[in-house]
């Protein structure tokens, strides 16, 4: 496994990221002890970064897994990275202290402003912002950041000299991009990265939407030097195994490949949907529209995030 020095952080991170929130309640719904034992796969593999958030519902899975403390492969500290979309000072210490407390940890490695779209998003969420510095002075997170589908956002990160980490939604076409193309989000992280921010990279693979362009969309955000590390979302254990070889440059067997691409994963949404509406207003990627009642998603727009199974009260959405 590689490792990057992540910014001007000071935490060393694999250059492949575990995306837990594949295995938690709003994806694979797998149990405590079953997620743990795919991330512990890839923790005995060499990764020692972990992205989740506090929507995720995943820290029961990932404090299973690092009990033990440092991955048994190379005994490097394990950087947990969440985030929160609390906007007030009290909101983000809670939202921090409940992550310790959940993991079970004396401090967090990273802690993010989760989903910032633009300077005035950011100006908005500015006592959060505060809460996480303050967390910071007492040796609580490490260091803070944003998460991002927008270029604005990145190009306000870099100016803001308490903000040390950007995780940017970047992919082959730009796909999932709010507010411009892949080239402009490109020269916005090369100005971020130059100013000493840590990137780590989210949607490398568009949700899945880039899978029959695997090896160009891997090839492409490998190849980003700027980006230190790419957080990548596992279900099972045959996905970490494929990816640990991926980043390690080694072949991928056709076999493996096979059974990957069986598991495919794609948004269901029960037939007893409602209407409501209210997963139709949360997506970001404007994938859902309401049809004769129900919700229905545009499958090519989808990024899996699952922000819209987060939202429906009776869990009629579903990525599986
Ligand atoms: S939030 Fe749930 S009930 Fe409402 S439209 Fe979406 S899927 Fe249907
Ligand atoms: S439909 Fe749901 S999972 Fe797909 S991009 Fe929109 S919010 Fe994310």
């Amino acid at each position: 496994m590689e490792y990057r020095n992540l910014g001007k952080t000071g935490l060393v991170v694999s250059r492949l990221c575990f995306g837990a929130l594949t295995v938690g309640p709003l994806q694979a719904r797998l149990s405590p002890e079953d997620g743990a034992k795919v991330i512990r796969t890839a923790l005995n593999g060499g990764v020692n970064f972990i992205d989740t958030a506090e929507i995720y519902g995943t820290d029961p899975h990932i404090r299973k897994a690092i009990i033990g403390g440092s991955s048994e492969s190379d005994g490097r500290d394990i950087i947990i990275a969440s985030k929160s979309y609390a906007y007030t000072y009290q909101g983000m210490e809670t939202s921090l202290m409940k992550a310790i407390s959940e993991l079970n940890v004396d401090s967090m490695g990273i802690f993010l402003m989760h989903e910032q779209e633009s300077y005035l998003t950011i100006k908005g969420h500015w006592d959060a912002l505060r809460a996480l510095v303050d967390a910071k002075k007492k040796g609580l997170v490490r260091a803070v950041g944003i998460s991002t589908h927008a270029i604005d956002a990145v190009k306000a990160a870099a100016e803001i000299d308490e903000i040390d980490v950007i995780q940017p939604l970047i992919n082959l076409t730009g796909l999932g991009i709010l507010d411009g193309t892949i080239e402009e989000m490109i020269d916005a992280l090369q100005v971020a990265a130059d100013r000493g921010k840590g990137i780590y990279a989210m949607k490398a693979l568009g949700g899945g939407n880039l899978l029959n362009r695997y090896d160009e969309a891997v090839a492409f955000i490998k190849g980003l030097e700027f980006v230190h590390s790419v957080a990548v979302g596992m279900q099972t254990v045959e996905e970490v195994q494929m990816n640990l070889r991926v980043f390690s440059g080694e072949e991928v067997s056709e076999n493996l490949k096979k059974k990957i691409s069986r598991q495919t994963r794609q948004l269901i949404i029960d037939e007893w949907c409602e209407g409501c509406g209210a997963c139709v207003k949360r997506c970001p990627q404007g994938a859902l529209t309401l049809r004769h009642g129900k919700a229905v998603v545009s499958s090519e727009k989808c990024l899996l995030c699952g922000y819209c199974a987060s939202v429906c009260r009776d869990f009629y959405i579903k990525v599986i």
